[in-house]
């Protein structure tokens, strides 16, 4: 008899605990997040290797920080705008959503480039070469479709949320384009983290195909695992991205614009690869301590004689000019 009463005062008691688990664990939805994750897809990154990035997002801005690299994106989903900034060089390219259509188009028109080839063939090498393109995800009516296939295999990922670390059951989400052997997202999806932003829309702005996007737009529980094929057409990279840890805190609304004194270029890969060639690249020496310096048309590193005279005098400060200057030798004319 007094056993049975303790037993059951024991599962009371453990359904008060659970109880006041949950309660503290209340799913109030966020509005703005910081998100650290761990990516081997940072745009612009010289390496494929592993990073770890610092994602802010409020409302339709997201910004990511990729610090080992000096890097940072901003995407504004309300003015369709991409930007992507070198922090060191203190330049951004920006992209608009019809520069990721274009991008699109030529992916698309590469496929059937690939399709009419496939006619050209004989039907024998026909079969299989269909196949191939089916596996491809590449039909031959040239269309892309894409579908959501929601499995039933779970698995918990270690996240820390607001500082307490916590293991979330995430379901295994496929999205595939046509019949395509390789889903273009496999993503771990769960309800446990109650973010009110998709932030797979911002996907958007990028290069994955209209109807992939739309399905990640109809996602609505929270990715922690995202794992993506990128394809351009002629080069397929498999990229992923674990979140790590989330804080929800007020995110200031400065900081997604484009910080002062920073220039914008036309192609940000180009000019790092510039950018490069003249660090790499000849050097002269500073007219006034001889030190050898890399040829940089910076204003205040050089001075000319005078207006009409094409010489240059180059230095590798300030210092060294105004010391040069102070002197009479840049003023003699021989
Ligand atoms: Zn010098």
């Amino acid at each position: 008899m007094t056993q049975t009463t303790y037993r059951g005062y024991k599962s009371r008691l453990a359904g008060v605990l659970v109880l006041s688990i949950s309660f503290l664990w209340t799913p109030t939805l966020f509005a703005d997040v910081t998100l650290l994750a761990e990516s081997n897809g940072f745009p612009g990154a010289s390496t494929s290797n592993d990073a770890m990035l610092r994602i802010a997002v409020k409302k339709s801005s997201m910004r990511i920080i990729n610090s080992a690299q000096f890097h940072v994106v901003t995407i504004d989903m309300e003015k369709n705008v991409f930007r992507e900034f070198s922090a060191y060089h203190k330049v951004y390219e920006q992209k608009t959503a019809s520069s990721f259509e274009k991008l699109r188009q030529k992916r698309e028109a590469q496929q059937r480039k690939q399709i009419d080839e496939v006619q050209k063939l004989s039907d024998k090498e026909k079969a299989q070469a269909l196949k191939e393109l089916r596996e491809d995800g590449i039909e031959l009516n040239g269309k892309i479709v894409a579908k959501t296939e929601r499995t039933t295999i779970t698995k918990d990922f270690r996240v820390r949320i607001d500082g307490v670390m916590r293991n979330v059951k995430c379901t295994r989400l496929l999205i595939r384009e046509n019949n395509a052997r390789l889903p273009a997202f496999e993503l771990w999806v769960t309800k446990d983290i109650p973010v009110k932003e998709n932030f797979l829309r911002f996907y958007e702005l990028g290069t994955f195909s209209k109807a992939v996007i739309a399905e990640l737009k109809k996602i609505t529980d929270f990715p922690v695992r995202i794992e993506a094929l990128v394809d351009t057409g002629s080069v397929k990279k498999r990229i992923h991205c674990e979140i790590k840890d989330i804080e929800t805190e007020a995110i200031p609304a400065w900081g997604f614009d484009v910080p002062k004194k920073f220039k914008k270029v036309a192609d940000l890969a180009e000019f790092l690869k510039n950018q490069e060639a003249i660090e790499q690249g000849p050097k002269l020496n500073c007219a006034d301590c001889s030190k050898l310096i890399p040829v940089r048309a910076k204003a205040d590193t050089w001075v000319k004689r005078s207006k009409s005279m094409r010489k240059k005098y180059w230095f590798c400060n300030s210092e060294c000019r105004k010391r040069f200057m102070a002197g009479t030798k840049w003023r003699t004319k021989k």
